[in-house]
Parts: C-alpha cells; sequence; structure tokens
C-alpha cells in the first residue's frame, strides 16, 4: 500500500511539518476528504486503524453524483476500468408482484446507473492517486485512542500503532471514523437516535452460471422479513432482515428459516441455500439512523455516519459521506492554506450547508421504516398499494425517484480552482 509507513514515529510535529489536517478514518467520507486536501497543496494524515481497506459488508454503491465529482476530478475513467457492475434500475419483488421503483438508466448525465464495486477496491483507488501529492500521508493499522486538548481546543490526536502509542498535533482534526465513531465519543458530541425496527443479517452464497446480472439492485419482499442481493466479483452478498433486536432469536433458529424464506422468495438462490451451514457465517448490521446535533467542536469536526449514521435502505451512506467531504473540502481548504486554524465559524458552516440534506434523507429513511420495514417486522408482508404501483408505471416517477437517489437533496459542487495550490487564493486573488 502507498504512502503505508506504520510503524515511523510521528510523535508531535511542529512547525512547517505540521500537518494542516488529521483525519481519523479511511471511509469513502475520510478517503476522498484527504485526496482533495492533498491536491491542493495542504498537509493531510489520515489514520486508518485497519491495516488495509479490506473491510467486509460495506455499501458498495457509487452514484451519478460521486461518479461526475470524480470525472471532474479526472479519476472516473480510471476507476471504472477496474472490475465493477452497473445498476440502472432499483426492483423490489412482492407477493403482488415486481415493480421497478426507480429507473436510472433514464437520467440525463453522462453516468445513468449506479456503479456498484467493492467499497475496498474504491478506497485503494482513491488512496493510490492521493499518494502522487507530496502532503498525503497515510498511517494504516493506526488506531485514534484519544484526542490532545489544549486551551479549549482540541490540537490533535494520539493513536496506537504496533510500534506504541504516539501524538499527532495538527492545525484541525476530524472524525471520519464511521457508524461507532470513537472520535464522536470522545469529544463528547452525543447522536439522538431517530429509530430503526429492523436489523440486518449479512452472509455470502457463491455466484453461478446463470443468475440474473449483477447490474440490478434488487429487494425481495415476505412474510416478516426482506432480503437485498448485491452481486459482488464471485459471490452475492445477501442481506436478511430480522426485527429490531432479533437477533438472539434468529440465533436460537439457526439458519433453516433464513434457507426456507429464500427457497420460496429468492428461488434462483434455492440451489445453494445449503451453503449456508452455520451462524457463524452470519454478520449482523444493526440497522441505525441518528444524527448528532452539532457536528464540531473548537479543532474537531465530524462527518459521514459519524455525524450521522444512514441506515442501508436506499443506499445513500457513501454519497452523504462524500458530499459531506466535498462541502468540507469547500469550506476548509481555503483556511487552512492560509494556515490558520478553521474556527468555529468556518466547522459550523459545514454543518449549516450539510445539515439540510442528511435531515431529508434521514426523515425519508424513517418514514420508509415506518411504512415498509415496520410491517415487515411485524410480522407483515409489504405489497406496494395500487396508488405506488400506478404511479411507478410513469417513466416520469421512476426517473424522479432515479434522480433523486443519484444525487441526493442538496448535491454540493466541488469549487475545482480551489484544489490548484499554484492560483493566488487570496481576497484580491485571480481565482
Ligand atoms: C452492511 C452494510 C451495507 C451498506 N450498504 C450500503 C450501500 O449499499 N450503499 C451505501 O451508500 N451505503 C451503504 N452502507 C453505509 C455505508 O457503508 C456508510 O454510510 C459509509 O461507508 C460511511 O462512510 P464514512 O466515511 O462516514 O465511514 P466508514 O465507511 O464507516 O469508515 C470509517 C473508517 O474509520 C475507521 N475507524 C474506526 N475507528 C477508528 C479509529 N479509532 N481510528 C482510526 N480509524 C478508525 C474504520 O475502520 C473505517 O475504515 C452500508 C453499511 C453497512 C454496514
Amino acid at each position: 500500500m502507498p504512502g503505508d509507513d506504520r510503524g515511523e514515529q510521528v510523535g508531535t510535529v511542529a512547525g512547517p511539518n505540521r500537518p494542516h489536517c488529521a483525519i481519523a478514518g479511511g471511509g469513502p467520507g475520510g478517503v476522498l476528504l484527504a485526496y482533495l486536501m492533498a491536491r491542493a497543496g495542504l498537509r493531510v494524515t489520515l489514520l486508518e486503524s485497519r491495516p488495509d481497506f479490506r473491510r467486509d459488508f460495506r455499501g458498495d454503491s457509487l452514484h451519478p453524483y460521486t461518479l461526475e465529482l470524480l470525472d471532474l476530478l479526472g479519476l472516473a475513467e480510471p476507476l471504472l476500468r477496474l472490475e465493477h457492475s452497473r445498476a440502472t434500475r432499483f426492483r423490489f419483488h412482492t407477493s403482488a408482484g415486481t415493480v421497478t421503483t426507480a429507473d436510472y438508466g433514464r437520467l440525463p448525465g453522462p453516468f445513468p446507473y449506479v456503479a456498484l464495486m467493492p467499497q475496498w477496491r474504491f478506497l485503494d483507488f482513491l488512496a493510490d492517486q492521493a499518494t502522487v501529492f507530496p502532503g498525503f500521508r497515510l498511517l494504516l493499522g493506526s488506531k485514534v485512542t484519544g484526542l490532545v486538548e489544549e486551551d479549549g481546543r482540541i490540537q490533535g490526536v494520539r493513536y496506537r500503532d504496533e510500534t506504541g502509542e504516539h501524538r499527532l498535533d495538527a492545525d484541525l482534526v476530524i472524525g471520519a471514523d464511521g457508524r461507532f465513531s470513537r472520535m464522536r465519543r470522545l469529544a463528547d458530541l452525543p447522536a439522538r437516535s431517530l429509530g430503526a425496527s429492523s436489523d440486518i443479517l449479512w452472509f455470502r452464497l457463491p455466484r453461478r452460471a446463470g443468475d440474473p446480472p449483477t447490474a440490478d439492485a434488487d429487494l425481495y419482499f415476505g412474510p416478516g422479513h426482506y432480503v437485498s442481493t448485491l452481486g459482488q466479483d464471485d459471490s452475492w452478498q445477501v442481506g436478511y432482515t430480522v426485527p429490531k433486536g432479533g437477533y438472539p432469536d434468529a440465533k436460537r433458529a439457526g439458519v433453516g428459516p433464513i434457507r426456507d424464506f429464500l427457497t420460496a422468495r429468492v428461488p434462483w438462490l434455492a440451489d445453494r441455500v445449503e451453503d449456508l451451514a452455520d451462524f457463524d457465517q452470519i454478520t449482523l448490521l444493526s440497522v441505525e439512523i441518528s444524527r448528532v446535533q452539532r457536528w464540531h467542536r473548537p479543532g474537531l469536526l465530524l462527518l459521514g455516519d459519524a455525524a450521522h449514521v444512514i441506515s442501508p435502505v436506499g443506499g445513500n451512506g457513501i454519497l452523504m459521506a462524500i458530499q459531506d467531504a466535498v462541502t468540507a473540502a469547500n469550506v476548509l481548504i481555503p483556511v487552512l492554506r492560509e494556515d490558520r486554524a478553521p474556527d468555529e465559524t468556518a466547522l459550523a458552516e459545514v454543518q449549516r450547508r450539510r445539515e439540510p440534506a442528511i435531515e431529508q434523507v434521514q426523515q425519508a429513511q424513517v418514514r420508509t421504516e415506518h411504512r415498509v420495514a415496520g410491517v415487515i417486522a411485524e410480522g407483515g408482508d409489504f405489497r406496494p398499494g395500487l396508488l405506488l404501483r400506478t404511479a411507478l408505471r410513469i417513466p416520469a416517477v421512476r426517473r424522479r425517484a432515479a434522480r433523486s437517489n443519484a444525487y441526493g437533496p442538496v448535491p454540493p459542487r466541488l469549487d475545482l480552482a480551489l484544489l490548484d495550490p499554484a492560483a493566488d487564493h487570496s481576497p484580491g486573488g485571480t481565482t
């Protein structure tokens, strides 16, 4: 892995080598922000607790917004040369028939599809691209364990790697460490839960010749559960919902009921349900929809899942983290470039710009939870009503649904001029 300087003692870096920014968490939000800051000529250190980006059971969707952003950065073409599939529609398979709820193929932009690529492949790619910038530094296997707080301001982080404990000072600390964010806890920025009525059990089944194309994003509904199938290189990542807190009961019941449900509702998987032999093959995702009221403290900003946990419903989590990173770059790069630590006003501005979109996405998820997942969680079977089925026959309705999912409610536009380190960005400058 390029830039992987595990084992090096960073200690307290002062003077001209002190990072402008230390980012805790190498998910889509953290890696993109590190890339953008490094490309803008800033010194940025990205700390990721794991030894690589290969985490299992993560979101894999790169929406048209993300692809257009990467295109603007000159990265879409090389990224899309890597193995991926393209989802052009989102479908519900129910006992009342199949409905297409969103039709990306009808979007007018250059990428009328959602690219499905294992998240680690995307993160590896982006981190590789960042290594060409001299200010970029990636510390893998480096877990942030504490905050350095002095004079009422967060001045850096403490982290642990295989060589021991270290301290890294920076003008700004970003907490992009995901849904179980330690930074959120360390900074005492509690999240408020907005409720969720289901949890998801994830497991893998093999892919076989003659399977449906991996390109479609499909949900299969039945009494008490629904199943999502995400096609990957050589397997299907299968998500099976249980009522919130239902994991112990499901585990007691064993894999039999899950196999039975798949056989009945996803018949093309029936020939391999025996591959799910043991509950140990299953990973629990506790579904959560929650938001931190205040995303910042002096010297620290939370973004992505650390600031707002998005449920997998609708597959918006990566998009929201990416858009947070774009907004943070737009607001914070000009300040950091002047070697100033961003004040509370700048940090609050990132939250002010992003919160309306997050609120809208989460409200839609809570509504879906009540209408769909709530029915399922009570043992019912979700069937789209006549009104919904009729509306979804109208192409413009499916296109509008795809559009709102593809770009999110308030898509930020990256200020590309900021990324030119040579340009004069002073108030009277030329850019
Ligand atoms: C099973 C599952 C399926 C999902 N499906 C989808 C989907 O289809 N589409 C979609 O858009 N979203 C999906 N999501 C949600 C999506 O993965 C997240 O919303 C998105 O990854 C959030 O990005 P992030 O950068 O905020 O944080 P994350 O991607 O969570 O990254 C956080 C990173 O921080 C690291 N970290 C944690 N603690 C520390 C620490 N103390 N020090 C250093 N590093 C640390 C972690 O190892 C991790 O790499 C899914 C999530 C799950 C769990």
